[in-house]
């Protein structure tokens, strides 16, 4: 087992003009499961490509364990790969499938046994070994692509959007799966996806890029509420949170922030974690509230009145357990595209936006009221207007 470092790794390919990773640092532990996300195109698989030695490295270096294996052939590097297409043999059997590796490697009959059963335990596939690939259901197939890599002990896992070709539940029994089965065997495992669900309920830390860049790392829980950057705010966690243009404001009471012609009062939590507000009284923000911090005030009559914001629902949509509620906010709202387009921030310009509200399912409000929303104002996110990062040091 191994720890893999990336140092400022870059990757041009002939022809384009535009780096597809751009100087890319990451420190994974030994045994970690990192999990790199972000939108199609944004360099992961080509990341995940360089470590493995399935591509050339234009710049900075891979290191694996106390190696730096830039030179270094894909079959020298101790790694086993799992891509979306999972290529087994159609003609050999499961039991086959899974020992190739061992077999090319000229492994004992004996030994060769002993690891497929041993292996086939770990992934439940011990009643399948005799059959070919053809019989078994995608998610078998899956765990034999997984079993062909375990088998050889790697020291590293790579594994590019291995789920993306199941059906959304057996992808959902999958991650949990391969989460666990890689927490039992401890390999340190760098996982690719653009599904942002998959990234946090995997990954022991996530690294999301967008255009070649590295935007954050963290573990999934500071992904959510600590995102660096508009980007990291609106693409982990769905609904995404809203975003709207504002402006701080020093008041009497303390900071305000005037969102689309209210004002809403800013909890000393939110002064305390985004430092720099102090320094930008009277600039023009971006404000981030998530879903679940609004509610419908109704429900939450001690909820103090500069803590809220009145708008007209546009759109309820029922989910049972909750009620998503589209309002219209007078203010602009901020939409940050998924391409490599760093520098500039999409103002909607139209005088009405809407913001989503997860009311609890006690909510009566309907499409067409006036809704007074409970703002959770201890968890508001405060982010440069003109740069797009979280608004601390
Ligand atoms: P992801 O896996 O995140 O979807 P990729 O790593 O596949 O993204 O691609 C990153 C960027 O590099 C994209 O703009 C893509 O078009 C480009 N790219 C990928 N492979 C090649 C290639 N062989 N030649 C030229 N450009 C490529
Ligand atoms: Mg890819």
């Amino acid at each position: 087992m191994a720890k893999v470092v990336l140092e400022k790794l870059c990757k041009s390919y002939d022809g384009t003009d535009k780096p597809a990773l751009d100087e890319l640092s990451l420190d994974i532990a030994d045994g970690e499961f990192l999990v790199l996300v972000g939108p199609s195109g944004c360099g992961k698989s080509t990341a995940l490509k360089m470590i493995g030695g399935l591509e050339d490295i234009s710049g900075g270096s891979v290191w694996i364990g106390d190696q730096m294996v830039n030179d270094f052939a894909s079959r020298d590097r101790d790694i086993a790969m799992v891509f979306q297409s999972y290529a087994l043999y159609p003609h050999m059997t499961v039991f086959d499938n899974i020992a190739f590796p061992l077999q090319i490697a000229k492994v004992p009959k004996e030994e060769i046994a002993q690891r497929v059963s041993e292996v086939a335990k770990t992934l439940q596939l011990e009643t399948y070994l005799t059959r070919k690939p053809g019989l078994l259901s995608g998610g078998q197939r899956q765990r034999v692509a997984m079993g062909r890599a375990i088998i050889r002990r790697p020291s590293v896992f790579l594994m590019d959007e291995p789920l993306s070709n199941l059906d959304a539940k057996l992808r959902v029994k999958m991650r949990a799966e391969v989460a666990q089965i890689q927490r039992e065997l401890k390999v340190t495992t760098i996982y690719v996806t653009h599904d942002q669900v998959e990234a946090m309920t995997m990954g022991d830390r996530v690294a999301l890029m967008r255009g070649g860049v590295l935007q954050q790392v963290a573990t999934p829980d500071v992904m959510y509420h600590d995102p660096a950057n508009t980007f990291v705010a609106s693409f982990i966690g769905s609904p995404a949170m809203n975003l709207f243009h504002a402006k701080l404001v020093g008041s009497d009471t303390g900071l305000m922030v005037h969102i689309g012609g209210q004002a809403l009062a800013i909890a000393q939590e939110v002064q305390d974690k985004y430092d720099l507000i102090k320094d930008n009284i009277g600039q023009d923000i971006i404000i981030g509230m998530r879903p679940e911090d609004l509610e419908d005030a109704s429900l939450k009559p001690d909820h103090p009145t500069n803590q809220c914001l009145t708008a007209p629902v546009a759109l309820l949509e029922s989910l049972g357990s909750d009620h998503m509620a589209h309002v219209s906010l007078l203010a602009a709202a901020v939409t940050v595209g998924e391409d490599d387009d760093l520098e500039t921030i999409a103002l909607d310009a139209t005088e009405k936006s809407s913001c989503i509200c997860r009311f609890s399912s006690q909510s009566t409000a309907k499409a067409g009221d006036t809704v007074t929303i409970a703002v959770d104002c201890a968890r508001l996110h405060v982010f440069d207007a003109k740069t797009g990062q979280a608004m601390r040091s």
